[in-house]
């Protein structure tokens, strides 16, 4: 018996992607909103989720949140897919696009996910890396987009983990270089405050992800849209499951529409507070902090091991995120802007960490 051959070999050659389970007083390592929807608006939530039967299916197709979705992203509704977290549609997508031999271009470092569900699918991921200076090498993108014929190229824009940002000129050679699709993932887009959605009339083959999982506070109930040709949505569309998203969360993301300027309100603290951030970064000696127009950083750390700092930080009470393991960033660990109060307890186990973990530093390589 050994069932597990009939696995697909590019399946099992791969390593999940995964979390490690810790919990914290201060978590700032999966990017979300610190702050959450006032009690009230939970509540509205609740009651309305309260009358209606749970033993019914939600809407097979869930056509008003994606026609508000569109009114709220100035698309339309024809071109405009809802799902369970941008997660799902970006598998949607891939799904459509992706089988053996398929080539996804994907910049490196960048989120994981688009090159695993690449490879999970048959695909092949052409990975191009970053600049030195962590930036897109739109030059070397449109060349391998342009050599391989690829169907798919993906880019996240600010750039998860690196908080690089695509520029709309560059994003417009990449739609013109061929006739591929080109994915822009806008996850943290509120923090940066540009979009391409107004693109998307120019360039049929243009594709735009977004989520209520950051700067929408409602990592908890997954959801995500797709904004793109309707020719193209009504195909992504085929992949996508009935039913794909539960009436609470459907409830969810209209209350959250309607608190969106309270919303908008905490992005602008946030950015406050990552250029807060950025700035003590910037004076404390043993780090460099890349500028960022995401709700995170990444922090270099200069002498001390990523790994040790983490994990004094992970005792001082602060959960961050490890990056070590990315391409090109073996010094990295990132962190996510949380409160004012959040932030100071971070930057002062950060500074007792750095001894701390330079200290050991030296003991794993045998200096004092
Ligand atoms: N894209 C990027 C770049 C992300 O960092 C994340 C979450 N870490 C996602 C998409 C997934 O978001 P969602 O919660 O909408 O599935």
């Amino acid at each position: 018996m050994d069932p597990l051959r009939h696995v697909k070999p590019e399946v099992r050659r791969l390593r999940a992607y995964t979390l490690a389970a810790r919990e914290a007083p201060i978590r700032i390592n999966q990017n979300e909103n610190p702050w959450d929807l006032p009690e009230a608006v939970k509540r509205r939530v609740l009651d309305k989720a309260l009358v209606r039967p749970w033993a019914r299916y939600p809407d097979f197709d869930p056509r008003e949140l994606t026609e508000a979705l569109a009114r709220f992203s100035g698309w339309s509704a024809e071109g405009t897919l809802a799902g369970n977290g941008s997660n799902e549609l970006i598998e949607a997508l891939l799904m459509v696009t992706v089988g053996p031999g398929t080539r996804v271009v994907i910049p490196e470092p960048t989120f994981t996910l688009y090159a695993l569900l690449t490879e999970i699918l048959g695909g092949e991921a052409l990975r191009v890396p970053l600049t030195k200076e962590l930036r897109y090498d739109t030059r070397a993108l449109v060349e391998a987009r342009r050599q391989s014929d690829a169907a798919v190229t993906i880019v996240c824009s600010p750039n998860n983990p690196t908080g690089t940002v695509l520029s709309r000129h560059d994003l417009e050679r990449l739609c013109r270089a061929g006739d591929g699709i080109v994915v822009l993932d806008e996850a943290y887009h509120e923090f940066g405050g540009e979009t391409a959605v107004p693109l998307l009339d120019k360039h049929p083959n243009l594709v735009v992800l977004r989520t209520f999982s950051k700067a929408r506070a409602l990592a908890g109930l997954r959801v995500g849209y797709l904004l793109a040709a309707p020719d193209l949505v009504r195909e992504v569309n085929k992949a996508r499951l009935p039913y794909n998203l539960n009436f609470f969360t459907q409830t969810a993301a209209f209350a959250v529409l309607e608190e969106i300027e309270a919303l908008d309100e905490m992005v602008r603290r946030i950015v406050e507070e990552r250029e807060r951030l950025l700035a003590r970064l910037g004076d404390m000696p043993g780090v460099r902090a890349w500028p960022s127009k995401a709700n995170f950083i990444l922090l270099e750390l200069l002498e001390a091991s990523p790994r040790a700092v983490f994990e004094s930080l992970y005792r001082r009470g602060v959960l961050v995120r490890d990056v070590s393991a990315y391409p090109m960033l073996s010094r990295c660990i990132r962190v996510s802007v949380g409160t004012p109060e959040e932030n100071e307890a971070f930057l002062h186990a950060l500074g007792t960490a750095l001894g701390e973990a330079g200290l050991d530093l030296g003991a794993d390589t045998g200096r004092a």
